[in-house]
């Protein structure tokens, strides 16, 4: 496929999936009532929890707002669960060949896509994403929880990827381990989306 192709695909992909915005607020709205009721929380010990406002985590419980991806992150740090625990169901069949174009969703109106690939195992402790930037996007994420490691490693594309203080330039198949629990930051400086892989370990005993 040449680049003006795979752009086009992948634009049609990221097309397709901002019809799964409603999905994931039902699911969100739902499985964030049993976090809060589990723990026994109310909503303003959730949201200083989460780091959100009391206001916007109401919206998001009653599912009359879709959170960013970034967002989902500081809500699964705040009830220590893991990002796609808070992401749609899919098959958890191990055998099961997992098909991205499937599970891939673009909350909210954001130019950040999320297809979670496996899902948060707590026996092996990590999850796997492919993330889709569409051009432009940057975004600076807050720390995750403590001792989370966030392995990147480019599909499609060119992806700049700050650790450590500093922008680092990622080209196709190529990968960079980051401290997840200190400030990092993605970003697609060039004119068509960048696919990544990333793999997130938890600690033992977090996100359990
Ligand atoms: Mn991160």
């Amino acid at each position: 496929m040449d680049a003006i192709t795979h752009k086009r695909a992948a634009d049609a992909q990221a097309a397709q999936a901002g019809d799964a915005g409603p999905d994931i607020a039902r699911r969100l709205s739902q499985h964030l009532r049993a976090l809060r009721a589990e723990r026994g929380w109310s909503l303003q010990r959730a949201a200083e929890a989460c780091g959100v406002s009391k206001a916007m985590l109401g919206q998001i419980e009653r599912g009359e707002s879709s959170p960013t991806v970034a967002l989902l992150w500081r809500i699964a740090g705040g009830f220590g669960c893991a990002l796609s625990d808070l992401l749609p169901p899919h098959a958890g069949e191990a055998a099961e060949v997992r098909d991205p174009r499937r599970v891939r969703s673009r909350p909210a109106s954001d130019a950040m896509l999320v297809a979670p690939l496996f899902a948060f195992d707590p026996a092996l402790g990590f999850e796997v994403f492919e993330l889709t930037l569409l051009p432009g996007y940057e975004r600076v994420s807050e720390p995750h929880v403590g001792g989370v490691v966030e392995h990147v490693v480019v599909q499609r594309g060119s992806l700049e990827v700050l650790s450590d203080g500093s922008w680092a330039r990622l080209g196709e198949g190529e990968g960079l381990r980051l401290a997840g629990d200190r400030e990092h930051g993605y970003r697609n400086p060039g004119e068509a989306p960048v696919v990544f892989l990333d793999l997130i370990h938890y600690p033992r005993g977090r996100a359990a």
